[in-house]
């Protein structure tokens, strides 16, 4: 075993776009960062299959855009590289913005590879070196055996708060109570999908287009950017579900489906499988939730060629690499975001991110999507990002400290990234000041995230 004792000054364990966020905002503040990915591509869910739409820029009531920073340059870069990476806004998921998967991988290794970021691909950030009260490091594993990498200051990016975990923070688990948590899915990507044939079945019903009574001037809307945006969300399909449950098709346990499409590409996403109750912490029943949802995602496949008009020629061209993870924990921190906070727009002094993403729940309980709650622009503190009693160690993303409602809301994809700049701008600043998360001033942090083009209200 080789120490590197004090090589880094931050380490960010996981490379999803939470963890690509952190790490870039910590070397831009000029200190040495490393990133851990277990795997050998960044981006975590959202380069996971071809195209996946990124929820949350705009506050569709207020029209305006509530998310910028490292996210949104992301986004921009996307564009200079000829993506249109179109923002469409809609009435229940307020934006949805498309975002090619693979491209989104290379442009995060460049943007990480400018700013000096050292990737550690394929080693899992197994465990952390905690040393008087505080992470001083963290082990990697590898093919070529145990490491320690030593850092001041390690951001916790992995989808499970697997270093927090590790140091003995408390954590809860899904919901207070009842520990349930979100569903997890694994992602297929359908194209050759006809669809004048697909847009024309919605529109005989229209009505039946999606789970929520919409104003007809909302239903105009939403029908015409079937033909207009090059992104949309349509569902439900309860009629031709029904029918393929009575044809004795396995359906995975849900009474509707919905899915993406992108009507001018002839493609269309359905993250519509469903696997209860999955933790990457937990071998066993991870690898049996992968083959669950493989199955699922096959059946899911027959379901569309089988059922849905436009889809009969529909090819398979793509499927998640694993299995996307909703929710798992919520560390135990300085401050805990609630649903209440997220309903009035709580404001705080120490506000480092904002969103007004609907809280969104797909439920275990049943077979659907728990009714989605509209929501004000609201804020989120960094003292959520801090677990208590450890020093040395933030959290970023969906396992930072909040209730399993609030959480359905905040953790798409600009959100959560959001959530990383802020936490790599901290720990950057506990580098230059010499001081442990917790005594870092949020101001500062603001200052700086504001300085980068972020948008804090
Ligand atoms: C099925 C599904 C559908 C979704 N749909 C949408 C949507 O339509 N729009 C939207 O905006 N959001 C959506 N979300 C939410 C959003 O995708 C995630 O919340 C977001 O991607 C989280 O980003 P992240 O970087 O925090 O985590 P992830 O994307 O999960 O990335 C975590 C990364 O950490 C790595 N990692 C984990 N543990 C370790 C470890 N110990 N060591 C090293 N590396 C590790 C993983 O390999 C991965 O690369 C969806 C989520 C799921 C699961």
């Amino acid at each position: 075993m080789e120490k590197y004792g004090g090589a880094y000054d931050v380490i960010v364990a996981g490379g999803g776009v939470t963890g690509c966020c952190a790490a870039l905002a910590a070397a831009r503040q000029g200190v040495r960062v490393a990133l851990i990915e277990q795997s050998g591509q960044l981006g975590g869910v959202a380069a996971s299959v071809g195209r996946f739409p990124w929820n949350g820029f705009w506050n569709y009531q207020e029209d305006r855009q509530i998310v910028g920073g490292i996210p949104w340059e992301i986004i921009r870069c996307l564009q200079s590289e000829g993506e249109e990476a179109e923002t469409h806004l809609d009435p229940v998921m307020e934006s949805l913005t498309d975002v090619n998967g693979p491209l989104l991988a290379l442009i995060l290794s460049e943007l990480l590879r400018q700013a000096g970021v050292e990737v550690w691909y394929h080693c899992l950030a197994e465990e952390p070196l905690v040393e008087d009260g505080g992470v001083r490091g963290v082990y990697l594993r590898h093919k070529e055996g145990r490491k320690l990498l030593g850092c001041k200051v390690l951001v916790d990016a992995t989808e499970s708060a697997d270093m927090a975990r590790k140091t003995g923070c408390q954590v809860v688990c899904g919901q207070e109570g009842t520990g349930r948590t979100q569903v997890a899915s694994t992602a297929i990507m359908l194209g050759n999908v006809d669809m004048e044939a697909l847009i024309g079945e919605i529109e005989k019903e229209p009505k039946k287009v999606r789970p929520r009574d919409f104003t007809e001037k909302e239903l105009e809307y939403v029908i015409r950017s079937l033909r207009e945006s090059s992104l949309s969300c349509i569902g439900t399909f309860r009629r031709q579900v029904e029918a393929a449950k009575r044809d004795g098709l396995a359906m995975p346990d849900r009474d509707m489906i919905s899915g993406t499409i992108y009507p001018r590409r002839g493609q269309l996403i359905s993250v519509a499988v469903k696997v209860a109750g999955v933790d990457p912490m937990d071998a066993a029943g991870y690898s049996r939730a992968e083959s669950e949802g493989y199955w699922q995602a096959l059946v899911l496949y027959r379901f569309f060629r089988g059922y849905i008009p436009g889809c009969q020629g529909a090819r398979l061209e793509g499927v998640s690499c694993r299995i996307g993870i909703r929710e798992t924990v919520h560390i135990r921190g300085e401050y805990t975001l609630t649903a209440e906070d997220l309903e009035r727009g709580t404001l705080f002094e120490d506000t480092i991110a904002q969103g007004s993403y609907i809280m969104d729940i797909h439920s275990p309980d049943h077979g659907g999507v728990d009714p989605c709650t509209e929501l004000p622009t609201y804020r989120i503190p960094y003292r959520s990002l801090i677990p208590q009693g450890m020093e040395g160690l933030l959290v970023a993303g969906r396992c930072i400290s909040a209730t399993h409602e609030a959480m359905s809301g905040f953790r798409v994809i600009p959100i959560v990234g959001a959530i990383g700049q802020a936490a790599g701008t901290a720990a950057a600043l506990c580098c230059i000041q010499k001081k442990e998360p917790r005594q870092i001033d949020a101001g500062q942090i603001r200052t700086i995230i504001l300085e980068s083009g972020g948008i804090l209200g």
